[in-house]
């Protein structure tokens, strides 16, 4: 069971963090200015570079992607006894916040050309609540990988009814969808910078929206709802979601990267693909016409019949030279937290859990790196 080196090779990890250089000029500045914790001006300066960058006009930098949910479905009013609809095909930092106000999720299936929400199926749920005369409070599709929901559709099907649309843009940031950022056009959105997505404060969120007051209250609501009175005076409970100023100064250098990350990225996607697109039984993530996606990790789908091996045994195979790959993120209504909560359609985010796999995508990879994973993969076909 011993790879062929003798000693492992240093490991590849699937998406580590890459800094860009200037990261430390910035922390240096906020140590130097002894702008420690909590705030200061690189918090400032990193919400107004990230609204230049994304076109959406106002943003507040918060500790993690997940604080920034919890906030946009706060704001938005979402509370005990409600219903939001999601993604089922995700990570559980963007449904566990509904859990946190005492709301229900209700999943919704990929669309198998996206791997993302599907318009038709949310339609279809949405005139069923009409019926019944309960409508979600919220929906809150999900960017996956870094290829953006179909955003237009979505919110097509939700303004009739006038639900606000959160988009989780936590993979998504860099990625375009019919020429303008992700997230832009939805009421809120969602951003993550923890450590494997596209760039990274070490762990850190922001939350977007081109509503001022929506911003407002969320800022207000993520250092403890405190009034704007000398004393500590408070009429309603927040939270401790704030970024510290030295995080922020972290993002600033990271944002300055962004495009060149974005570019390799891509390359890193388009190399596999040329050195893996021929095998029977390997097929990648598609790209939707709409948009252009991060590719923030290249994702292959196995077919254990044609292939000869299934995701599980290149993965196991691929650990074995220090390599880290992944599943595919097990659908939300799999999860024994969620085994209860309703389920529109369900098989095609099933199928890829099942035969999905994340390819290391790092930004540091060499070609080298990526051809000898190739190579390995490529070696467990069937003869
Ligand atoms: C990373 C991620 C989150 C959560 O972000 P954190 O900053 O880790 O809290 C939410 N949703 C999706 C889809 C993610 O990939």
């Amino acid at each position: 069971m011993t790879p062929d080196d003798s000693i492992l090779p240093e490991r590849i990890f699937l998406s580590p963090p890459h800094m860009g250089g200037e990261e430390m000029h910035f922390v240096q500045e906020a140590f130097a200015s002894n702008y420690i914790a909590p705030l200061g001006p690189h918090v400032d300066a990193f919400e107004r570079e990230f609204c230049n960058i994304t076109g959406i006009a106002h943003a507040v930098a918060l500790s993690s992607g997940t604080a920034a949910m919890h906030l946009a479905l706060k704001v938005l009013g979402v509370g005990p006894g409600d219903e939001v609809v999601a993604s089922t095909l995700t990570f559980v930092g963007s449904v566990s916040p509904i859990i946190f106000l005492g709301a229900t999720p209700v999943f919704i299936d990929a669309d198998h050309a996206t791997w993302n929400m599907d318009p038709e199926l949310l339609k279809d749920e949405l005139n069923e609540c009409a019926a019944r005369g309960k409508l979600p409070t919220a929906v809150v599709p999900t960017d996956l990988y870094g290829q953006c929901a179909d955003l237009d559709a979505i919110i097509e099907i939700c303004e009739p009814y006038g639900i606000p649309v959160v988009v989780d843009a936590a993979e998504s940031l860099g990625a375009k969808y019919n020429g303008r950022s992700s997230g832009k056009g939805a009421e809120l959105a969602v951003f993550s910078f923890n450590g494997n997505k596209i760039i990274t404060t070490s762990g850190g969120g922001m939350l977007v929206s081109d509503n001022k007051d929506l911003i407002d209250k969320a800022r207000y609501l993520s250092q403890q709802a405190r009034e704007p009175v000398p004393h500590y005076e408070h009429v309603e409970i927040g939270y401790n979601y704030r970024m510290s100023n030295i995080l922020a100064a972290i993002g600033r250098g990271q944002l300055r990267v962004l495009e060149e990350r974005v570019r390799r990225k891509r390359e890193i996607f388009a190399y596999y693909r040329e050195l893996l697109a021929d095998l029977p039984g390997i097929e990648f993530m598609p790209e939707a016409r709409y948009g252009d996606a991060n590719r923030w990790l290249t994702v292959i789908l196995v077919n254990e019949e044609d292939f000869g091996a299934n995701r599980e045994v290149i993965r196991l195979e691929l650990e074995k030279y220090n390599i880290e790959s992944r599943p595919v993120w097990k659908p939300m209504h799999l999860q024994p937290v969620f085994k209860r909560m309703r389920i529109r359609g369900g098989s095609i985010s099933e199928n890829l859990f099942d035969s999905g796999l994340c390819l290391p995508s790092g930004t540091q990879m060499t070609d080298d790196d990526i051809n000898r994973i190739a190579t390995k993969i490529r070696n467990m076909r069937k003869s």
